[in-house]
């Protein structure tokens, strides 16, 4: 018997103990939270270029998970931007998907005259960079071929993207686009894309609800990382705890 009693005063005092160290609640915010998670895409198009460097070592510090759409004739310019896309490959927060081999040359209209034309310059470019995923942003064009859902920007390039779904690539346009001016300054405020992502989020006008790619440029990278408006808007999102960065191929395709 007294023993039991032993057992049972050591065990409240171990209860006690825990709880008053341990105050499990309060250190998972993620259970707390009732809202549904929201994913948000950054994506970035046309690189590797000059600048590309700098984005590589920001998402590594900041662990930010980002998708790169990588242009197979800019990483064969030169030995420079050839070992910047060897820092994407080798950075576990940047997954490299695929722009294109020529970016259509800027040509957009010709280039999309020929499907056949486009698929080869997509399968080009795959094997040149050995790009890992069947991820595609056509050049110039905000289209979308995902599990049989289809968005076309209105312009050329539909047949183009209705070959290039048979042949099992995924396509991507973008929800939201960050633009920005000739010297690199963004045109909309960091509070107004905060208050255009947050409107999009709530109101579920995406192409999937819950999920907003947001197009990015390099040139946003043109600043101090600690002086940016993109840290900015990043370190804003991140106070919602429902937010989450993830990359293009975790984006659902049912
Ligand atoms: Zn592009």
């Amino acid at each position: 018997m007294k023993q039991l009693i032993q057992i049972v005063v050591i065990s409240t005092a171990m209860v006690f103990l825990t709880s008053a160290s341990m105050p499990l609640h309060k250190t998972l915010p993620a259970v707390q939270s009732k809202q549904p998670l929201k994913y948000i895409y950054l994506t970035f198009d046309d690189g590797p270029l000059n600048g590309s460097e700098n984005i590589d070592s920001v998402v590594l510090s900041e662990r930010l998970k980002i998708s790169v759409f990588i242009v197979g004739e800019h990483a064969e310019k030169s030995k420079q931007l050839g070992n910047y896309y060897k820092l994407y490959e080798e950075n576990p927060f940047v997954e490299a998907y695929n722009h294109s081999y020529t970016h259509a040359n800027d040509h957009y209209k010709e280039f999309y005259s020929n499907p056949q034309q486009v698929l080869k310059d997509i399968q080009k470019n795959e094997q040149q960079l050995n790009l890992r995923y069947k991820v595609v942003r056509l050049p110039g064009r905000n289209m979308w071929r995902i599990g049989g859902r289809k968005k076309d920007d209105g312009v050329s390039g539909s047949a183009a993207a209705d070959l290039l779904e048979k042949n099992n690539y995924k396509i991507y346009g973008w929800d939201l686009e960050w633009q920005h001016k000739q010297n690199g300054e963004p045109v909309q405020t960091v509070d107004e894309m905060l208050n255009e992502i947050e409107t999009r989020q709530n109101s579920g006008n995406t192409f999937t609800q819950n999920h907003l790619v947001l197009l990015l440029h390099d040139e946003m990278f043109q600043k101090k990382w600690e002086e940016s408006e993109l840290k900015q808007l990043i370190d804003k999102l991140r106070q919602h705890d429902n937010y989450v960065f993830e990359h293009l191929r975790f984006y659902p395709d049912k």
